[in-house]
């Protein structure tokens, strides 16, 4: 039987379907305009080469690149916005009242206008000690950033790591939630999926979307970042109330 099988013509219909879907999968994120912003980017140093995609979701495309540095090879991350994504509507809701950025005047100047958000905030978090990717480089829609991982492997998310200390680790992310409170950052997107584990710490990533504090729903998404962080931690064995830590993050008297 086995026999029979190796012999039949399925394998190659797969890999024409893989074929096709690999095509279609670079030629959504490596549209004329993002080939041009990256030769842009590398004729100017930035990076010398993309190794591989880390990640591709709908909205964006996460790429390891080298680069070389003082001499030394050094990895980046190279964040690709792509075109499609949640809506144009749901996306305008976290620009309501940025005076940072211009309005969108379409679904291409909007993806440019996440991409110069994320970097902005990416140097908020840094500015204010936040541990996160270091911003190192903005144009359309890419930004390059620090690459978070060891002997150029990508360090993995909070949601796979295995925790030998969640207590520790959940007073962290609290530290960096308050961090970013102070700096008037808010992340809207939290939770272990946006938290990498980076050299037994955790690192935030992802702040595209993130609001400053003076956003009318400022409030309601900083509540919604600490109860997905809190319910996760609890489920993997460390418990905080959840007002007591929301005072911490705003920086309240915690009796
Ligand atoms: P999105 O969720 O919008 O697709 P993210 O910024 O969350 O984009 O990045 C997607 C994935 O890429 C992350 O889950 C993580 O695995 C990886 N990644 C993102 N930034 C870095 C980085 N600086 N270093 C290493 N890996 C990264
Ligand atoms: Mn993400």
């Amino acid at each position: 039987m086995a026999m029979k099988l190796s012999t039949r013509k399925r394998p190659e219909r797969s890999d024409k379907m893989l074929k096709e879907s690999q095509l279609k999968f670079s030629e959504r994120v490596f549209d004329d305009n993002t080939i041009k912003t990256l030769k842009y980017l590398m004729n100017n140093e930035i990076f010398r080469s993309l190794d591989y995609p880390i990640q591709h979701g709908k909205e964006a495309a996460v790429y390891r690149g080298t680069a070389i540095h003082d001499g030394k090879e050094e990895f980046v991350a190279v964040k690709i916005f792509k075109l499609e994504g949640p809506s144009f509507q749901k996306k305008l809701q976290y620009l309501e009242g940025d005076k940072r950025f211009d309005r969108p005047r379409g679904k291409r100047h909007m993806v440019k206008i996440f991409a110069k958000k994320e970097f902005a905030n990416l140097k908020i978090c840094q500015e204010a000690g936040v541990r996160a990717p270091r911003p190192i480089k903005h144009r359309d829609n890419v930004v390059v950033m620090e690459f978070l991982g060891e002997k150029g492997v990508p360090s993995g998310l909070l949601k796979n790591h295995e925790m030998k200390s969640p207590k520790k680790i959940l007073g962290e992310v609290l530290e960096d939630m308050k961090k970013m409170h102070g700096a008037k950052l808010v992340h809207v997107d939290l939770s272990e999926f946006n938290i990498i584990m980076h050299k037994e710490m955790p690192y935030i990533i992802d702040v595209g979307q993130a609001v400053l504090l003076h956003h009318p729903q400022s409030e309601e998404f900083l509540r919604r970042d600490l109860l997905n962080v809190l319910k996760f931690f609890e489920k993997n064995g460390a418990r905080m109330d959840f007002d007591e830590a929301l005072k911490y993050i705003r920086g309240e008297n915690v009796n």
